[in-house]
């Protein structure tokens, strides 16, 4: 077989397709994932080219449990394990593109879940760094990021809420977890010119809130509806 079918060039690299070799239907998904990303996130007004070509890049697939990979380009949030979620793929796509990352950035998410949303952003920014609550999630998604050779994630499991301190500051911070209202220690390890995107709202419904750090100074502005898992923690729901 020559080199070039086994290897699946784009612009972010490569990535080696006997690597992949549990997922089934290789082709079948590439052509759904095309489908999703043009249907989906496009054709919804999503228009930075870099952030389509990140969606066009990473495989779904591999960031759903096991049994439901045929739903990974459905259009919709799916449960995966310790009664968590994989975000649905327009809200990744509408909250990455709120972020406008030019790929020199070091970037804070805060619900590691599957993954998917790191390995978005690893394709976005210089560095990302994940906290996630639950350690089983953080470690199998860690592999999966890593086995698509995407280095330049850091992982730590606990209470994002309060940030991740020792990085701090952060040119952009995600949280993909429902919050109260917008934690204050994120506010605080934004660095100037910093963008921070967080859904507030009650358990069950949020609007996706976004922050600019100016003069010093944090701006608030307030975007589209959201449904999210909770976000446990300090400054969260608590860990009930
Ligand atoms: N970004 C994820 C979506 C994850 S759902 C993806 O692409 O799949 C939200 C995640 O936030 C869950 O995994 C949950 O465990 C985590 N979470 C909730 N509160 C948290 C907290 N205080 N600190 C870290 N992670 C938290």
């Amino acid at each position: 077989m020559p080199d070039d079918t086994r290897l699946r060039r784009t612009c972010f690299g490569s990535y080696d397709l006997r690597a992949m070799s549990d997922v089934p239907d290789i082709e079948r998904y590439a052509a759904e994932r095309a489908r999703m990303v043009s249907e989906q996130i496009e054709r919804r007004g999503i228009r930075s080219p870099r952030v389509l070509d990140a969606f066009r890049w990473v495989p779904r697939e591999r960031f759903m449990p096991p049994g439901a990979i045929g739903q990974a380009y459905d259009d919709g949030a799916f449960p995966i394990d310790c009664g968590q979620t994989i975000s649905q793929p327009y809200m990744v796509a509408c909250m990455t593109e709120q972020l406008a990352l030019t790929g020199g950035e070091r970037v804070l998410e805060i619900g590691t879940g599957s993954g998917y949303q790191a390995a978005i952003l690893a394709n976005l920014a210089a560095h990302v760094y994940s906290v996630e609550w639950h350690l089983r999630l953080m470690n199998e998604a860690a592999d999966r990021v890593r086995g698509l050779g995407l280095t330049n994630v850091t992982y730590r499991c606990g209470d994002g809420s309060v940030g991740w301190a020792e990085y701090a500051p952060y040119d952009a911070i995600m949280v993909t977890a429902g919050a109260p209202s917008v934690p204050e220690a994120l506010g605080a390890q934004l660095a100037e010119g910093g963008r921070l995107v967080v859904p507030v709202g009650d358990r069950t419904e949020q609007v996706l809130v976004r922050i600019v750090r100016r003069g010093g100074k944090l701006e608030r502005d307030e975007g589209i509806r959201c449904r999210f898992v909770k976000l446990v923690g300090e400054a969260g729901w608590g860990a009930d």
